[in-house]
């Protein structure tokens, strides 16, 4: 499996792109930049957007990624799938006619440029070539964690989370788990912040590796850009053989 890491941030910044992971040039896991990190012919390459939850630095690039898709002579079309509270938002609150287009009846409702998909929690599910198990998080809206695998390999991805469980549980004694992807917001010093939006900081994850599948390397994404560099040396203080912060645009193959 080869994890393209489009932007690792948790906002943006100049050189810092939102959250959104290419998985094997074409499936999507969350989007919060996408066009701002691709070639065209590399959009037009994406079949499938899994989304963690519909705040808009995990959603954000996913409308320009449907207007390049809708101006193409190719007929491309991308599937959004997420559990379904995420679904009815993207739906309601972003593709709705208002805010932006609803590419789900463009360029003609039988041949849409976007088709909504409602994921089963707690179910593994074929996505493209990959199975997918979503499990709901603890965050501030609905928000789902993935178990991805491609039946060899596979990685757990949070999304945005605070402290959880049911994650973890699903994922202990599967085979073949390379990595977990862990979101981490904020530095210690704002740990009530964390709390309150459920987010990660450094001393959380702390405790959270205790939960952890044991033995798999922790890669951090979604600090915020403005904490970068201090998120970065209390992360170093917990485990530096295990933790490490996601390159943006380097590409890990597990
Ligand atoms: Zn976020
Ligand atoms: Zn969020």
């Amino acid at each position: 499996m080869k994890i393209r890491v489009l932007g690792a941030f948790g906002g943006e910044g100049l050189g810092h792109r939102p959250s959104s992971f290419l998985v094997n040039d074409k499936i999507l896991i969350d989007g919060g930049s996408v066009t701002g990190a691709l070639t065209v012919p590399q959009q037009l390459a994406i079949e499938h957007a899994i989304v963690s939850h519909a705040h808009l630095d995990h959603v954000a690039g996913l409308v320009y990624l449907t207007e390049t898709l809708a101006f193409c002579e190719v007929g491309a079309a991308v599937t959004i799938s997420s559990i379904d509270p995420v679904i009815t938002t993207l739906r309601g609150s972003v593709f709705n006619n208002v805010l932006w287009p609803d590419f789900s009846k463009i360029p003609h409702p039988d041949v849409p440029v976007v088709k909504f998909r409602t994921l089963i929690e707690d179910v593994e599910q074929r996505v493209s070539d990959l199975w997918v198990t979503p499990v709901a998080v603890s965050h501030s809206v609905p928000a789902a964690g993935f178990v991805i695998h491609d039946g060899s390999t596979g990685v757990i991805y949070s999304g945005d989370t605070g402290p959880t469980e049911a994650l973890w549980q699903t994922a202990r004694g599967l085979r073949g788990l390379r990595a977990i992807i862990l979101e981490c917001a904020f530095p210690n010093r704002l740990g009530p912040l964390a709390q309150v939006a459920k987010h990660m900081t450094p001393a959380l994850i702390r405790r959270e590796l205790d939960k952890l599948p044991p033995d798999l390397p922790v890669w951090i994404f979604h600090v915020k850009p403005q904490f970068h560099e201090e998120i970065g040396e209390e992360l170093a203080h917990i485990d530096s053989s295990r933790v490490s912060i996601l390159e943006q645009d380097r590409t890990y193959t597990i």
